[in-house]
Parts: C-alpha cells; structure tokens; sequence
C-alpha cells in the first residue's frame, strides 16, 4: 500500500487559540521499509501519525492511500483501512488493563476476524519472540511500563498488517530491550511499512532506511537511507468474531459476571414462582366454601352443584354442564357425598376426649376422662372428609368388593399388602387394631387417602361391639346407611395418619364428624349451644352443661336423621362435577352459576366473587411481581453502570484496533445477550431446583401449576431489561467515542 500526504496542514482548534501541529507537509512513503520520524517534543510526530491512521482529519492539502483521498473514503472505508491494515502502537498503549495478556493479543486477531483457536496460537508465537510467555496469563494491569510498551508491539504486530505505526515505542525500554525491538520492527520492515516516532534519533539511525525530521509542524528533513522495493497488498477483509471476543469478556470478568449473572438468575426464578403463586392462587388450604353452604370438597377439582331452587337436577342439565370446557365429568348423587362440616374462623373448636388421672384428697389416684375443647388446628382441619370414588376416578384395577380390598393411590401396585391400623382418637386409650388390605384399583388423586370397600364400611360396625362409644359411632352409622344406598359403586375412605409408625404401616384416624354452620343454628335455634351430639333418635348425648359457657365451638355432631332434616335438599339433590385442573375453578364457577346453579362447594379460589381476601392477596402478589420486575431492570442498569467504565475502556481499545462503532454496539448486544441467556437458565433452574429438587412441600406444591407462560414471561422481563440495558449503554459508548464528554 502506497501512503502519500501533499501539502498537508492540521490545525488543533482550542477555545482560545489554534495550535498549528502540521504546517504544509508532503511526504511520499514508500511501501516497505523502516521510516524513522524524529523531532521534539510538540514538533507534531503523534498528530502525523493519527492523520496517517485516520484518526485525525486535516485541514489543508490531501493524504492519499493507494492514490485514493482520503476525503473519498468513506466511515466504513476508513474502518476497514485500520482493521486490516493498519496496526497502531499507542504511547499511552491503550491496552486492556484487566485483560490477561494473551487476551490482549487475541482481542486484536478476534477483531480482524482470526478464529480463536488460530489466534491463541499466533499470541503465543509472537508472546515468545517477545520473551514474555512466562507473562501470558498475567494481568496487563501488573506489569510494568516497559512489559506493557512490548505488548502493545506484539499486538501491532500479531495482526501482520501491511503498516504499522509506532508511537515512540521505545519510550519506556531501557537500551538492549529498546534494540532488540528495533531489531524485531526492521525485520517486520523487510517486506512490509513500519514507521515509527522517536525523539531519540541516535538509538533509531542505524535501523532506518528513510529519516524525516519535523520542527514545529515543518517537515525540515527527508533523508532516504536505504531504496526499499517491496510491495505490500491490502488485506482481505474478513468479519469480526464476536462470539469469542465475548467469551474472553466473561473469562476475564468472570467474578464480576458470575455475579451478575447469578444474581438475576435469583430474581428470574423468584419472579416464576410468584407467577406460579399468582395463578396458583396460594392455595393449598382447605378454606371457606365457596357459597355459604355446608360442604367442602375432598377433591381440590371437584365442585358440588345443585340447582338454585334447589330442586333435583336430571341427567341433561348435568351433561350440559359437561360442556364446560374445562369439565372432564359428572356424576349425579342422590345424596351428600361430603360430609364434613368443620369449617375455620376465629373461635372454632373441637371437641375432644381426654384421660388422665388425677390426685384425690385422700392422696390416691382417680382416673377420670372428659371431653376438652381445643382450638381446631388446620392438620385436622384439612385431613378430615368423608368421600367416594367411582369407577371414573380409577386409572387402573377394580373397585373393591371384598372387605380385604382397598383402593390406593399410585404410590401403591396392584396386589400390594397394607397393613392398616385403626384408632378411635375420640378416646384417647391407643388401643389400635390392624387389618391388612390388598390394594385391588388405583386412583388418580394424590392425596393419601385409602377407600375401603362398603362391605368393609359396614363390617366396621364392629368398633361398635369393640367398645367405642363416641360420636365416632354416631358418624358411621349415617355413612353406612348413605353407603348402602350405592353399594354397587360407592366406596367410602377414610384420612389417614401416619405418626410413629413404620413407614409401610398406616394409621387410620377416625375424626369423622359433622361441624354445622350458622344453618343448622339458626334453623334448630340452638345459636348459643356449644357442642351437642344427637344420635339418630335426636336425643342429645352430650348437653350442653359440660362445657363452659365460653366455649363457643361451632360443630355439632349429629345423627343421619338430624342430618336429613336439617339439610334435606342438600342430601338429595346435589351433584358433582370435575375439573381437569383447579386452577380453572374460577372460571367453572362463574360460568356454572351464571347458569343458575349454585356451587355448594369448591376449593377455594381467588375470584372476587367468591373471596375478597383472596383478592388482596392476588393483588399483593402481582404488585410485588411488577415491582420485582421493575427491580430487577434497576439492579440491572445499576450493574451495568458500575461496571460501565471498565467495559468502555474495553470498547475503546477494541475501537482503536479497528472495531467499528457498529460492531461494538454487536459485541455489547453480545456480551449483554450471553449473560441475560445465562440468567434465564441459571433462573430457570433454581426454580426446578427449588420446587422439584429440594422438594420444598410449598413450593413443590405450587410446581403443580407451573405453566410454560410463567417462564416465557420471566424471561421476556429479562430478555425486555437487557434489551434497554443494551440500548442505553450502546448509546451511551458511541457518544464516548465519536468524542462526547461525560
Ligand atoms: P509530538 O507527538 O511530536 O510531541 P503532537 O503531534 O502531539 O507532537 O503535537 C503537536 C502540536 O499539536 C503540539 O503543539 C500540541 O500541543 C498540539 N496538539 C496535539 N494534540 C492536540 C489536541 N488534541 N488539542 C490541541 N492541541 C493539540
Ligand atoms: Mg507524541
């Protein structure tokens, strides 16, 4: 390549005067060969150096490369000129201080598109020849002044352009090494353009083949030395590779971005899970009914329907029903197939049987049992239903007939022994039983509940003639008598409890009770009673004189008669229909009693019309998500901001080396892009880690309702904030380096 400046004058413009740095000078180079330029200090070498690179325009006369003005070269054309051809050593080096060495020099192949592998190897060649190999994974930030002179060399010249300008490059070397760089950039001059400053002239003159001399931004001397007939050609252009030169940022910030990276991860995955949460709805509690009634439901996708007027429904409005979408099934029940009453608020009790024994005045021991009110705790208050399943709810076996056969969930196998204790907590002698049962059919559910057989329902008549009389007795009654109703089909469970014993052995808790709500308060006129048992015959078992007055509890017990007369429609005329997942209970809901139909029960959900705290606490959650959102853009920029500064000097060098402004906003959208993917799967694992993994009960219960859109929309935040992030620090970098201040 053929440099040539004709009559060429550079002005520096100051606020109050200009600093004539070139006055009118020509020089032709000649393609190869080793120019010297010497002058003091302020005579103008720097400034005809960057003219040369295009880093300086000029006011006067033209510089031509190849015979072409520079006014006609384009910004891409000039960028290319230094990317390919040009290699420029600073005397201020500008190289990437914290940066290990070899990085430097990789960074500058990266950037004139070497591949990786190739340009470590050329780094390491030209590291030897420097004699700094020992130096390759040492900080540029720890070396000294004269190392980092050296590898600011190497870097030129790694690159092998057709020119390579030198800025007093020995400044900082002491005698032998500055020769042994003379010798290096003489060689180098064989066959291609070094030209280098130095106000040093007695150390240069035995290299240089041609001599020019500048005095206050004259040319005053141009002495050839040595005629140099070489020809260089221009190189190829070939395009940068960015995803290395990234690579090498996350390797030399590696603390910095593991940092970041994992931080945003933890805010990806905090915000899937209240996502999760959000749709989730928090709800794995047994709560409130949905509309007043007396039923909770066992089956967190059941909902029990019955007609506004209460009236019976027939096989058509139930099947009409099913066109739900979200209804996989119905079934039609001539009677209650829940019947647990307990239901939760401030002062509900329950009633338990306690023995103890206790001193006499005479100094002996009395035995003495009697029934205690305990606040109702939400174990219990969660684990006590009575329900069916029907050959619908099987994925596999039979429903059982045989007493010995019990129904189970899909921990279990076809043809597994359970070995099955039973109690009557009621009264608390713990004198349990044991019985064992083949599992004969598997249902879907997951809940741990065992269903027995009706045969079995009604063998358990037994405890009668076992000696228990509880309420317990009173409870298993009605059941059986509803049992009997559906013999064919209808297989009644029972909650189960596993305390101290072996893992294969359950215990089976009796807790069946009926709690009555305001309902049957109002109705019987019993408000003020506390707890009261009624058998069959309604005849009260328990008065109302054992219990202190302020004892309110809120559930009764009661025979099936009582039951029957209280809630006749209920028992009757209420249907069941499924859904194939809660979360759409809402929806069922709504629609169901937009139809005139009411809903007796439903896990409960977080629409309005059901619940206005669940509402608070769905609000909350998207609150706290949005803000988490907006948080993790925040912490994002502040990141970014503070680590900014390094990663300009970074951008600066890679501008210097010939990086287009384009190609470092690239290589920033790059760097920016790799770690926000990295975030979402760091995010993203956390979250299965947290939910699946670790098995949280919480978390993994909310993992029931994960739905891919959680994910989409955690990572789109994070994909959304990166993307600004990007924006703003592109911006921000090529304001920099087009010249702006900050
Ligand atoms: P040298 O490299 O030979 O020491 P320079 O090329 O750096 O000389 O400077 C030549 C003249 O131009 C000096 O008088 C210097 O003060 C002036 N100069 C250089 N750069 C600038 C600048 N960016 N702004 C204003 N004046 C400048
Ligand atoms: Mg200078």
């Amino acid at each position: 390549m053929k440099l040539k400046i004709k009559g060429l004058t550079k002005i520096y413009h100051t606020e109050s005067e200009g600093a004539l740095a070139l006055n009118d000078v020509s020089i032709s180079f000649p393609e190869t060969g080793f120019v010297v330029i010497t002058g003091e200090s302020g005579s103008g070498k720097t400034t005809l150096l960057n003219v040369l690179s295009g880093f300086t325009g000029y006011e006067e006369g033209d510089y031509f490369i190849d015979d072409v003005s520079f006014l006609a070269y384009s910004q891409e054309d000039l960028e290319k000129f230094r990317k390919n051809d040009i290699g420029f050593v600073f005397q201020d080096y500008h190289l990437v201080e914290d940066y290990s060495v070899i990085d430097n020099l990789i960074v500058s192949l990266l950037v004139v598109g070497v591949e990786y592998k190739k340009a470590k190897e050329q780094s390491l060649n030209i590291l030897k020849r420097f004699g700094l190999e020992d130096k390759k994974t040492d900080l540029v930030r720890n070396l000294s002044g004269g190392q980092k002179q050296k590898i600011a060399i190497a870097r030129a010249l790694v690159k092998e352009p057709a020119i390579i300008l030198c800025d007093e490059p020995t400044a900082n070397l002491d005698g032998p090494n500055g020769i042994a760089v003379f010798e290096l950039l003489k060689e180098y001059a064989k066959d291609h353009l070094v030209i280098i400053t130095t106000h040093n002239y007695e150390d240069a003159k035995d290299y240089a083949s041609e001599l020019i001399r500048l005095y206050h931004g004259k040319l005053t001397v141009h002495t050839k030395i040595e005629e140099q007939y070489g020809r260089t050609e221009q190189k190829e252009e070939r395009k940068t590779n960015f995803l290395p030169l990234s690579y090498l940022h996350f390797k030399n910030h590696i603390r910095r971005n593991v940092f970041k990276v994992s931080f945003l991860g933890i805010f990806i995955a905090i915000i899937i899970l209240l996502l999760t949460l959000f749709d989730a709805n928090i709800d794995d509690t047994w709560t409130k009914v949905a509309s007043q009634s007396v039923f909770n439901n066992i089956n967190a996708n059941e909902v029990l329907v019955m007609r506004d007027n209460r009236g019976a429904m027939n096989e058509d409005e139930l099947s009409s029903l099913r066109d739900n979408s979200h209804v996989t099934h119905s079934q039609l029940y001539g009677h209650a197939s829940e019947m647990n009453y307990y239901y939760r608020e401030n002062f509900d009790y329950e009633m338990d049987y306690e023995i103890g024994s206790q001193k006499t005045g005479h100094g002996g021991k009395e035995e003495y049992g009697k029934t205690v009110f305990s606040p109702l705790r939400n174990d219990y208050y969660l684990k006590n239903y009575v329900s069916f399943v029907g050959e619908n709810d099987l994925s596999e076996g039979k429903l059982p007939t045989e007493y010995s056969e019990v129904i189970a969930n899909n921990n279990y196998h076809i043809g597994d022994k359970i070995m099955v204790y039973f109690r009557d907590p009621a009264v608390h002698n713990f004198n349990t039983f044991s019985l064992e049962f083949t599992v004969c059919g598997i249902y879907r559910g997951n809940d741990d509940n065992l269903y027995f057989s009706s045969t079995f329902m009604k063998a358990f008549d037994f405890l009668e003639y076992y000696g228990v009389k509880s309420p317990l007795h009173v409870t298993l009654n009605l059941f059986n008598d509803l049992t009997k109703e559906n013999t064919s089909t209808d297989l009644t469970y029972l909650p189960i409890y596993k305390p101290s014993l072996d893992d294969d052995q359950i215990l089976i808790s009796i807790y069946v009770g009926m709690a009555m709500p305001e309902i049957f308060r109002a109705d019987v006129s019993i408000v003020n009673t506390n707890v009261t048992v009624f058998d069959n015959n309604m005849d009260v078992s328990f008065t109302k004189e054992c219990f202190t007055e302020e004892l309110t509890a809120k559930y009764i017990y009661v025979g099936k008669n009582v039951f029957e007369m209280i809630m006749k429609d209920y028992v009757s005329n209420t249907s069941r229909i499924y859904l194939d997942a809660y979360s759409y209970m809402d929806e069922v809901v709504a629609g169901i009693t937009s139809r005139g139909y009411n809903c007796l029960s439903a896990y409960r959900t977080g629409s309005t019309v059901y619940d206005a705290e669940k509402q608070t606490q769905r609000a909350v959650i998207l609150i706290v998500s949005l803000v988490l959102v907006f948080l993790t853009t925040f912490v994002y920029f502040v990141f970014d901001y503070l680590f900014e500064k390094k990663r300009q000097n970074v951008d600066r060098t890679l501008y210097l080396l010939g990086l287009s402004i384009d190609n470092i906003k690239k290589n920033s959208a790059m760097i920016i892009g790799v770690s926000c993917i990295l975030s979402i799967i760091i995010g993203i694992c956390l979250y299965f880690i947290l939910a699946v993994a670790l098995q949280i009960p919480f978390v993994q219960n909310i993992n029931t309702y994960f739905r891919f859109h959680h994910l989409l929309i955690a990572s789109g935040v994070t994909i959304l904030a990166s993307f600004f992030v990007w924006l703003w620090y592109s911006h921000r970098t090529s304001f920099l380096l087009k010249g702006g201040k900050k």
